[in-house]
């Protein structure tokens, strides 16, 4: 299979110097393996993404010298997709709504369990469970938050007798990372799959977008490396192939915190405006 990754932006704010060199080193390794790059507008955030957002990062991109080898994919044209497959999960039994607030998992994952202080996982608190055995309605819902029940999906996959690896590049060595299936209810546990206000969530997007577009490796920041677990879970349960993950270091300010979309200080544009070059973009980065 052809070498191809891709860089997902959102159109949240200013692409930044840690955008910059994530999609720098997407679009090189797949020059230098003679692959393909793409690139991919995760927009599934309505309250935030904006046009002009959008049409900055394909600006700023070319600006740097980054050139991708198809048109690039919106999330918000896949709802079609999104919901076939959330639509499978809810016929397998997998998934189920939930109406819990903020505030009710707050209360209800601090509520003494034995002592234990409430458990953070990938995606923050760990959903304590509450809607998990309530009935299920007859059809899928729309418009409701839907979780999947992560011991019904292990149970599919095969767990505890079988393991999930996955290989990664990103330290340099080519390594298998091996996940602990039997952990992922306690370190991960219910995640959203499906949002109130959109028919899929980050992790269910992501998976079925870099099927879609053939992604072999995931180039992406070190902060998305305790995502990757669930990423592989759902690529079993939907019988996709599981890519080649390359977690790259985080550019991170003279104070040691990584970049925010808020560091306009640090956009690209500003550089830009100041006079850079591409070529000063690449050593600031490190590239
Ligand atoms: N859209 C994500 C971000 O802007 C990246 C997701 C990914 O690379 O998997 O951080």
């Amino acid at each position: 299979m052809t070498f191809t990754t891709r860089f997902a932006p959102s159109p949240t704010g200013p692409l930044h110097l840690g955008h910059a060199y994530s999609a720098l080193l997407a679009h090189d390794m797949a020059r230098a393996a003679g692959g393909r790059f793409l690139l991919r507008i995760e927009d599934i955030d309505s309250t935030r993404c904006r046009p002009h957002w959008e049409a900055q990062i394909y600006d700023d991109l070319a600006w740097l010298g980054i050139a991708w080898d198809a048109p690039p994919q919106r999330q918000s044209d896949h709802l079609t997709a999104y919901r076939a497959a959330l639509d499978g999960l809810w016929r397998r039994g997998l998934i189920y709504p939930c109406t819990c607030t903020r505030r009710d998992i707050g209360a209800a994952a601090s509520a003494p369990q034995e002592g234990a202080a409430p458990a953070y996982g990938p995606d923050g608190l760990i959903y304590p469970g509450t809607c998990r055995a309530k009935p299920r309605p007859p059809v899928m819902p729309d418009g409701t938050v839907l979780r999947l029940n992560m011991a019904a999906a292990l149970k599919v996959i095969g767990a505890p007798d079988t393991r999930l690896n996955f290989r990664e590049t990103g330290t340099g060595t080519t390594r298998a990372i091996s996940i602990d299936m039997q952990k992922l209810t306690s370190t991960v546990g219910d995640i959203v799959l499906s949002r109130k206000d959109f028919p899929g969530s980050y992790h269910l997007s992501v998976v079925l977008d870099d099927a879609a577009q053939n992604v072999t490796h995931v180039i992406r920041g070190t902060d998305l490396f305790d995502a990757t677990q669930i990423h592989v879970v759902l690529q079993k349960l939907f019988g996709l192939a599981t890519p080649t993950y390359h977690h790259h270091r985080l550019i991170r300010d003279a104070a040691g915190k990584r970049l925010a979309k808020r560091d306009d200080a640090r956009a690209i544009a500003k550089y830009r405006a100041d006079g850079a070059t591409p070529q000063d973009i690449r050593e600031k980065v490190g590239l």
